[in-house]
């Protein structure tokens, strides 16, 4: 394929914009080569600015769960755009979405919107530490949350009591508020509350992990996190911008059966355009302001146009009984192919699946947290990144992310990325 445009845009792009783009992995700094310039997306196609067209597994990271540009939702957004962009003031579609997904949710009696999964997972933690008077919180070493200062914490050693900050801007005053666990290690999660008595607001986790490749929870880790929280006085939140509504409708709490205190949002809720969203019950939502004190604003939170986008889009979803079993049955169709594909390579590899999240990991053993994942062979992943790219499949650009499946993948796709994966050439 010729990227000569691309390449051109790229040049340019640098002279203006840090990096040369406005999120860091687009840049394609772990695989390597030069970031490719889409100009237009549909169905499960994206095409670039050289024309080539891709067969994709990005879905902008997950909204697109409809596939690109469905028509309903395009319609729905042109209608909507003709009667204003943005008012700054309340708007009734802001109610019936949040009826909405307050009525298709367990456990949320009200929902705030936001313009991002960042600016939603940062107010869920100022919201708990507001409820309970308490500073520290737990998150999971690969889980990612937004790029909010307190999130922005690696995990030390696994008993780490004080985070280090992994970003410099980070302050320390910052870091040792954030304490880090490694994901399904139950008993370091109760380390840090028996040395950190009365002190932690909440525990935030990604029910299904999506950042760090796709990691599921394991024995039980979520109830048992549920039960602990309970017996300290914490909050529970769950993270799901990526799961929620992509999973299940309900998202990982209908999936697992858990009861989140706090529910975050991002990614497929608003279709395409930006919204995030935070969610819970009402003696922990009465606590935000204007009714409460803990203060939370947004200058285009609740915006009509991706309200419109956001509800068209769970609508779709809704009405079709059937959604979420064939998402999973073509995820998985595609694990067990491609897994055939390398077993006969002789290629060691896991694949970790949940509903329409996946990812490949080349490595001998199973990966069920950060350090395993990071243990797996990046560099073969980058080979077969570009291998398929070159062949018009895009994967994300990281041996690190999940693939979202869109409802767009049908036979022909599956056909077209096993046949390319066949032809993959393992040195
Ligand atoms: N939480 C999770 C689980 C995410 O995957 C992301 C982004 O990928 C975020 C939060 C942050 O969302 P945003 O990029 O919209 O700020």
């Amino acid at each position: 394929m010729l990227y000569q445009r691309s390449s051109a845009l790229f040049d340019e792009a640098y002279h203006y914009i840090p990096g040369g783009v406005n999120s860091p992995v687009r840049a394609f700094k772990s695989v390597g080569g030069v970031p490719i310039f889409m100009k237009s997306a549909k169905g499960a196609y994206m095409t670039d600015v050289d024309d080539n067209q891709y067969i994709e597994y990005i879905n902008s990271w997950g909204p697109a769960i409809l596939g690109h540009t469905h028509p309903e939702v395009l319609e729905a957004i042109k209608k909507q755009a003709e009667n204003g962009f943005s008012y700054g003031t309340p708007t009734e579609l802001e109610t019936e979405i949040a009826k909405y997904i307050v009525e298709n949710v367990p456990n949320i009696d009200q929902i705030r919107m936001v313009s991002s999964g960042t600016e939603a997972c940062m107010s869920a933690i100022r919201l708990a530490r507001g409820f309970t008077g308490r500073n520290k919180f737990i998150k999971f070493e690969g889980c990612y949350h937004g790029h909010s200062d307190s999130f922005l914490i690696k995990a030390g050693s696994g008993m780490a009591t004080f985070g280090n900050p992994s970003s410099p801007g980070v302050t320390p005053g910052t870091a040792q508020d954030t304490l880090t666990a490694t994901y399904n290690d139950f008993e370091q999660v109760e380390d840090l509350f028996r040395h950190n008595q009365g002190e932690i607001a909440a525990i935030i986790i990604e029910p299904v992990a999506g950042n760090m490749g796709c990691v599921l929870p394991e024995n039980n880790f979520l109830q048992k996190l549920r039960t602990l929280c309970d017996e300290n006085g914490a909050l529970l939140i769950f993270d799901e911008v990526m799961t929620g509504f992509r999973l299940a409708f309900g998202g990982a709490q209908e999936l697992y059966g858990v009861k989140a205190d706090l529910v975050t949002f991002g990614k497929v809720i608003g279709g395409g355009l930006p919204v995030g969203a935070f969610a819970g019950r009402n003696e922990i939502m009465d606590h935000l302001a204007p009714k409460g004190a803990v203060y939370q604003a947004g200058t285009l939170s609740g915006n009509p146009l991706a309200m419109r986008a956001g509800l068209t889009t769970l609508q779709l979803i809704k009405k079709d009984e059937n959604f979420y079993a064939n998402l999973a049955k073509t995820t998985e169709t595609l694990d067990f192919e491609i897994g055939k594909i390398l077993n006969a390579k002789s290629i060691p590899h896991r694949i970790n699946r949940k509903g329409s999240m996946m990812s490949l990991f080349f490595h001998v053993n199973a990966v069920s947290n950060f350090k395993e994942a990071a243990d797996a062979n990046h560099a073969l992943f980058n080979n077969f990144f570009h291998q398929l790219l070159e062949k018009g499949i895009y994967l994300p650009p990281s041996g690190y992310e999940t693939w979202f499946i869109s409802d767009a993948i049908k036979e022909t796709e599956i056909d077209k990325t096993l046949e390319v994966i066949r032809k993959f050439e393992y040195s």
